[in-house]
């Protein structure tokens, strides 16, 4: 196939549904780790296609999503600070900290602007050289080598205003504690296309070898999608796990080696905080001490108080697997993208934004 409608030709994908459902003997959860697999899922009504005993559950893949309070809480407390402008995708703004928001701060004052790229954060940087502005890092290793090259592209250009908070989180060691936690017991994984991209498919490898769980890489059109649930639930089926990519028109098993040096050139691994996870170790970038100078965290230390999750907001459990938004008591009531209590509601990734747009539309199950 090589246009993207020939991966939404219904026909093929019925015809895949009934081989999933042939094949299917016994109850398997999946994980979809992407929240861009949640949306296609939920937008295709791929899950009343699949059958009774093909369960799918969202995972920690909308990176606003799972972005930690309290690092949530040191944003905002950064864009409280005089002299300051920060730069962030437009999706952070909305999301409720514990005790304000990025929306708040600007409506009283703070200087906080919406930006497409980290490089239009260098930009107000060089337009700006009286302010210290802080982009906000958040993504996976999707979004990390293009701010690496930003923090390249301000070094070379001399900028010394541009700071990045840098909350970047890698996939396989989530995946990982996920597993060890045993907290849902996942009989395969989705594995997310646009990460594996970057990093290729070769850093899974740990989940069918070390678990016995078998990862399939994904495209995110319907195809795509049944052809990866036809794919983990043969492997179940047959008790040959493997990592498999099923996406090889954006996949390679070693990734993007440029991209891949450019995130190891700015970026140091380290521990990460997830929300509803807590801290993973070996799941985050931190910027090197070569680049110390763009470090927010060095330009711009705050101390916030302790943070605390919303009010009854399950958003911890959803990116874990372990409640549906459906589970959530002010899913679509108080909570709703026009009035949001968690992230899962304001991000376009995330899993109470996609059932909130798509579950009523087309009958989804919820299950
Ligand atoms: S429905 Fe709203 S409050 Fe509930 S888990 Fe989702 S985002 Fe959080």
């Amino acid at each position: 196939m090589k246009f993207v409608d020939e991966y939404q030709d219904s026909e093929l994908a019925h015809k895949l549904a009934r081989r999933i459902t042939a094949l299917s003997t016994k109850p398997v959860v999946l994980m979809e780790f992407c929240g861009g697999h949640t949306h296609a899922i939920l937008r295709y009504g791929i899950r009343q296609l699949l059958p009774d005993t093909v369960e799918m559950r969202s995972g920690p893949g909308c990176p606003v999503c799972v972005t930690a309070p309290a690092d949530l809480d040191k944003a905002i407390a950064i864009a409280y600070l005089p002299d300051t402008i920060i730069a962030t995708f437009g999706d952070m703004v909305k999301v409720p900290g514990s005790r304000s928001s990025l929306q708040q701060a600007k409506a009283e004052g703070a200087d906080v602007r919406i930006v497409y790229s980290a490089m239009d954060a260098v930009s107000i940087a060089e337009n700006n050289p009286e302010k210290s502005v802080v982009f906000i890092g958040i993504g996976f290793e999707t979004t990390a080598p293009t701010i690496a090259a930003s923090v390249l592209k301000a070094d070379e250009k001399g900028i010394s205003n541009f700071h990045v908070l840098s909350f970047h989180k890698l996939t396989p060691p989530v995946v990982k504690a996920l597993l060890n936690s045993g907290e849902t017991k996942l009989d395969g994984i989705i594995g997310p296309g646009h990460v594996s991209v970057v990093i290729g498919s070769q850093p899974y490898q740990f989940i069918s070898e070390d678990y016995g769980v078998g990862c399939v890489i994904s495209g995110f059109e319907p195809l795509d999608i049944l052809l990866t649930g036809d794919n983990l639930v043969e492997q179940i089926e047959k008790g040959e796990p493997r990592v498999e990519i099923a996406y090889p028109r954006g996949v390679k098993p070693e990734g993007n080696k440029q991209a891949l040096k450019l995130m190891q050139q700015v970026f140091d691994v380290g521990e990460a905080n997830w929300r509803g996870i807590g801290i993973v170790p070996e799941s985050g970038l931190k910027i090197r001490a070569e680049y110390a100078r763009f470090d927010a965290d060095i330009a711009s230390p705050v101390s916030p108080e302790p943070a605390k999750e919303p009010e009854g907001c399950r958003c911890g459990d959803v990116v874990r697997g372990a409640a549906n938004p459906l589970e959530c008591k002010l899913f679509g009531k108080v909570c709703t993208p026009e009035s949001p209590v968690g992230p899962c509601m304001v991000s376009n990734e995330g899993a109470c934004a996609a059932y909130y747009k798509y579950a009523s539309d087309n009958g989804a199950r919820y299950d």
